[in-house]
């Protein structure tokens, strides 16, 4: 048996919950969930203390599947990513067939991310009223991370890694980046790395997208491309997200995972809500702990529901929240 913490949200959280245990239940991987109550309401009654349960619990189980939840002051989110080190969030980016898009290359992104720093850490500061500053901040440990885990994922599947900063410009925090990325690449001598300029990048993910498998990039340019990638493949909520820890050999201490998408309230409680993401992340999880056949039998199943047509109000179909969920049951039962 797995345990997994499972971080409990709002809005559309309940119904995505329903899902991944309804889909849980039908594979053959025996998960045991531990639920925390992540609430605005309880967070409200509670402050720290249910934020704190689940760091407990992720602590000990080494993994999570969190769900959405509404932001208050600081999102939790943000409050675990600081306790945990989370230092880099992994965004597979497909195209689903069956979504329409206005696009008509495949996409097949894997988009990592350095999840600390940058200038997301550090809100600025205003210098009388004439200017504002902030300090942008690139450290060694987390490029470190993130480029080990990017090497490692195009190891695996025999892709290539593409670091992308603007080094020619911000020298010496891009360059720090891009010079901690060519340490790490030398440990990987037969993954081959290139380097373009994140501008550039941008352009080329457009034009020829196939030529791109791992990127790997700072934490606002990474930001910036999961989003133009989403939009890309014609939906910014049918991704997921893998938040990962480090100990300092740069193998994997905590892993959580969860949806693109927030809490829906204008669906929320209607059996309208696209469970797809929920159900990626699900198969990300599988896929980290080394149930490589499930997980690929769950997207597979997503992907074909959608493929023939089978689909929720957001992409155009009329299927339920459950109606949606039980067709990617059958197709998993079905094999
Ligand atoms: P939050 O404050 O949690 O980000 P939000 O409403 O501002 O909530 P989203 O939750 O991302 O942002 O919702 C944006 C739009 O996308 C809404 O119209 C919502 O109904 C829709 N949406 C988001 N997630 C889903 C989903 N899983 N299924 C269907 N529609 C969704």
């Amino acid at each position: 048996m797995i345990e997994v913490t499972e971080l409990l949200g709002d809005g559309i959280g309940p119904e995505l919950e329903t899902a991944v245990a309804t889909v849980s239940d039908a594979i053959p991987v025996d998960l045991h969930f531990n639920k925390f109550d992540w609430t605005l309401e309880r967070r409200i009654k509670e402050g720290m203390v249910p934020i704190l349960e689940g760091e407990e619990s992720l602590r000990k189980t080494h993994l999570a599947i969190k769900y959405p939840t509404v932001t208050k002051v600081e999102s939790p989110n943000a409050i675990l990513r600081r306790r945990c080190g989370f230092s880099v969030i992994y965004r597979p980016v497909m195209s689903i067939p069956g979504i329409s898009t206005n696009f008509t290359e495949d996409v097949n992104v894997h988009i990592v991310r350095v999840a600390t720093g940058g200038t997301y850490d550090d809100p600025g500061q205003l210098i009388g009223d004439q200017a504002a500053v902030s300090l942008r901040i690139v450290e060694r440990g987390p490029c470190e991370h993130a480029a080990s885990f990017a090497f490692e994922l195009a190891k695996d599947h025999g892709w290539a890694v593409t670091s992308a900063s603007k080094h020619t410009i911000q020298r010496v925090t891009d360059g720090f980046f891009e010079s901690v990325v060519s340490g790490v690449s030398k440990r990987y001598p037969y993954v081959q790395h290139k380097r373009e300029l994140f501008d550039a990048l941008l352009g080329k993910i457009v034009l020829t997208p196939q030529e791109f498998q791992v990127v790997l990039v700072l934490n606002e340019y990474g930001d910036f491309l999961s989003d133009l990638a989403s939009g890309m493949v014609g939906s910014l909520g049918t991704g997921a997200s893998g938040n990962f820890a480090f100990h300092k050999d740069h193998s994997i201490s905590l892993a959580m995972f969860d949806p693109a998408g927030g809490t829906a309230p204008d669906i929320a409680g209607k059996n309208k809500c696209n469970p797809t993401a929920i159900l990626l992340a699900l198969s990300m999880l599988l896929e980290h702990i080394g149930q490589k056949k499930v997980s690929a039998g769950l997207k597979g199943a997503i992907f074909g529901a959608i493929a023939d047509g089978a689909k929720t109000s957001d992409l155009g179909g009329d299927l339920s929240t459950t109606d949606f969920t039980a067709e990617v049951v059958h197709r998993i039962k079905s094999g």
